[in-house]
């Protein structure tokens, strides 16, 4: 089952996230043939994405985007607070490297980490930080520290089937606290990947911080769910304007699209054009933003 558990490590003022992915990321890579870097690159990203949309404090959405990269030109993960996950990755041919940042994405790409909140939930965010670190836990660890000033460790595994995470990170004004940080910090850079990837939330945390005093919280589902509909693309062809549109599908008989996370493969006809412009007009210019 795909899920997470929040921890709490009181005397060392530590909190922690612990989280497994098996169908989530198993829909994610059916949805396209990824060579075996960009996956191992992806699935890190996806663990990570559930673990830091964990921390968002209202209804939203976060993603983790890497722009920019050469040979793995762009990827992006994203996982909103009721727990519905998608992530992609674009890439050139013949990928045949390790799968650490340098080699994946080179010199010039940048780390986004947005948050988008629901409407009427608060400011939207976003931090863009260059890529600092050989793996992508080191890069975020790099990002906590600068943009967040809190101190972050994590721990992320790809297995065959299945991908999964750690994350400890000391509590927000709890800076006098070094050696209970430290601790905790060194445990947790103990954890092996098979470790992460086939123990139960039980075993691991026992296995890693049994003389710790901690408190695990219940789990929360997460799934693959990606989010696009029709509804979507109609509103893509009404940004594009009737004129385009029209244009657009006399030159090609129909508008198809295909959504980049789930290849979900979109038709528009003649018909449905009329249909969608109609009820523009009839809804009023309100609508169109
Ligand atoms: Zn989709």
């Amino acid at each position: 089952m795909d899920k997470l558990h929040r921890f709490l490590i009181d005397d060392a003022n530590v909190r922690g996230e612990w989280v497994q992915l098996d169908k989530a990321w198993q829909a994610l890579t059916d949805c396209a043939d990824y060579p075996a870097p960009v996956r191992q690159m992806l699935g890190e990203a996806f663990a990570a994405v559930a673990l830091l949309s964990a921390t968002i404090k209202y209804k939203g959405t976060l993603v983790i985007q890497v722009n920019g990269g050469n040979p793995l030109s762009m990827l992006v993960v994203q996982a909103t607070s009721e727990g519905k996950m998608r992530g992609m990755a674009r890439w050139s041919d013949d990928i045949d490297v390790e799968a650490t940042v340098p080699n994946l994405f080179g010199k010039e790409a940048t780390l986004v980490i947005t948050v988008e909140p629901e409407e009427g939930q608060g400011e939207r965010y976003q931090s863009i930080v260059g890529l600092e670190g050989n793996t992508l836990a080191e890069c975020l660890t790099a990002y906590f520290e600068q943009s967040e000033q809190l101190k972050t460790r994590l721990e992320l595994a790809v297995g065959e089937t299945s991908v999964a995470g750690l994350m400890v990170q000391r509590l927000p004004g709890t800076a006098e606290d070094e050696d209970g940080w430290n601790r905790t910090r060194m445990l947790a850079e103990t954890v092996k990947t098979d470790e992460l990837l086939t123990l139960d939330v039980e075993t691991l945390l026992h296995r890693l911080f049994h003389e710790e005093n901690l408190r695990l919280y219940d789990a929360e589902a997460l799934g693959f769910e990606c989010g696009c509909s029709q509804k979507k693309v109609d509103d893509m062809l009404i940004g594009l304007g009737r004129k385009e549109a029209q244009e657009t599908l006399r030159e090609q008989g129909k508008i198809e699209v295909t959504c980049d996370f789930c290849n979900t493969h979109y038709q528009v006809d003649e018909i449905d054009l009329e249909r969608i412009f109609s009820e523009t007009v009839i809804e009023g210019n309100d609508s169109i933003h």
